[in-house]
């Protein structure tokens, strides 16, 4: 099947679980999974940051990064349309006692600083304690600009503020940009890497940042339930995918432009955007019918379009470009046919 609704879809690769069976394993509970600790080691000297703690999701990452900077009755200003604020289950609230703050992302995926700064609370008891600021690194695959990101240090440095990445897929970043992991990292005291979106492994996501900050994060994942035993059996498909998957993310990128041109061939189709390996459209006729042809002969898009009519394509390793010659052929011949 080729499936385009997501980069989570990805299988691990015949080579990714010969390296996985091979794997040193230990009980990571007591520190003792030498392939966990080595993934960790391995992240963290490419984020230029002191630690990281493997965690199975990256909803999981990102709520040990935010408890990890903020107590009870602190807040952070995130992006309305953020994995951190619109699709974690509202954990850091939940089970942190966090508050969001949501702002409006501007067009390019960034927050405004300005509105960020107008947004910070004053110290005062009738407020929440504004802690963190947060940003997405892809965000509906745009890659933040770093012009931009090198202003985040001393804007929060003025501010009292940490700065936490949601980098879940920063490698798309990575590569966009064509710099390595610790140009964009080193604007933030810490990052949330995902292993299990474009870069192929099964599961698992990391979180980096200081000694002390991974430590706090460590006792938060033992209490979320995400301390595993012998981890090591998925962070060496982790550490398989650093070392293979990370260049090939170039391609991803190519046959999304591919799809993107094909389709805009069509006339019952509009292209919205293009970035990295997230294509967004709108189908203004029979969706419903092409989506079942489509299935029919090995191909699947999104069940629905969201509210605003938008159907969301993802391109990633388990998707060739004779995989999207043919998706957009077969949309080709649907159309003709009505
Ligand atoms: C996928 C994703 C996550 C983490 O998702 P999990 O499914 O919990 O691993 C976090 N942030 C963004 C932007 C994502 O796309």
């Amino acid at each position: 099947m080729i499936d385009l609704r997501s980069d989570t879809v990805t299988k691990p690769s015949t080579g990714m679980l010969e390296y996985m069976l091979k794997a040193e394993l230990g009980d990571d509970v007591f520190g003792e999974d030498p392939t966990v600790t080595k993934l960790e080691e391995q992240i963290a000297g490419m984020a230029g940051m002191e630690a990281a703690v493997f965690s199975p999701t990256g909803t999981q990452s990102n709520l040990l990064g935010i408890m990890s900077h903020c107590q009870r009755g602190d807040e952070y200003i995130v992006g309305q349309t953020a994995h951190t604020y619109m699709f974690e289950g509202g954990g850091a609230a939940i089970l942190g006692s966090i508050q969001p703050q949501p702002l409006d992302f501007d067009l390019d995926g960034t927050l405004d600083l300005d509105k960020v700064y107008m947004a910070i609370k004053p110290d005062d008891f009738h407020f929440a304690r504004t802690k963190l600021l947060c940003l997405e690194n892809t965000t509906t695959g745009r890659v933040l600009p770093l012009d931009y990101l090198k202003k985040i240090p001393a804007f929060c440095k003025e501010n009292k503020l940490a700065s936490h990445l949601d980098g879940a897929r920063v490698f798309n970043a990575v590569s966009k940009l064509g710099v390595n992991l610790e140009t964009i990292t080193q604007h933030f005291d810490s990052v949330s890497v995902c292993l299990s979106k474009g870069l192929g492994a099964p599961l698992g996501s990391i979180l980096c940042g200081s000694k002390e900050l991974i430590k706090e994060a460590r006792k938060w994942r033992k209490m979320l339930g995400g301390g595993m035993r012998q981890a090591g059996i998925v962070a060496a498909a982790g550490i398989y995918a650093l070392e293979h998957n990370i260049e090939r993310l170039r391609e991803d990128h190519d046959n999304a432009e591919l799809l993107a041109k094909g389709l805009g061939e069509i006339d019952a189709i509009q292209i919205i955007a293009i970035n990295t390996n997230i294509l967004l459209i709108k189908v203004n006729k029979n969706y419903p019918e092409l989506r079942e042809e489509l299935f029919k002969n090995g191909v699947i898009f999104p069940k629905t379009a969201n509210k605003a009519g938008i159907i969301r394509l993802v391109t990633h390793l388990d998707v060739s470009t004779d995989d999207i010659l043919k998706t957009t052929n077969l949309i080709k011949a649907f159309y003709h046919k009505q």
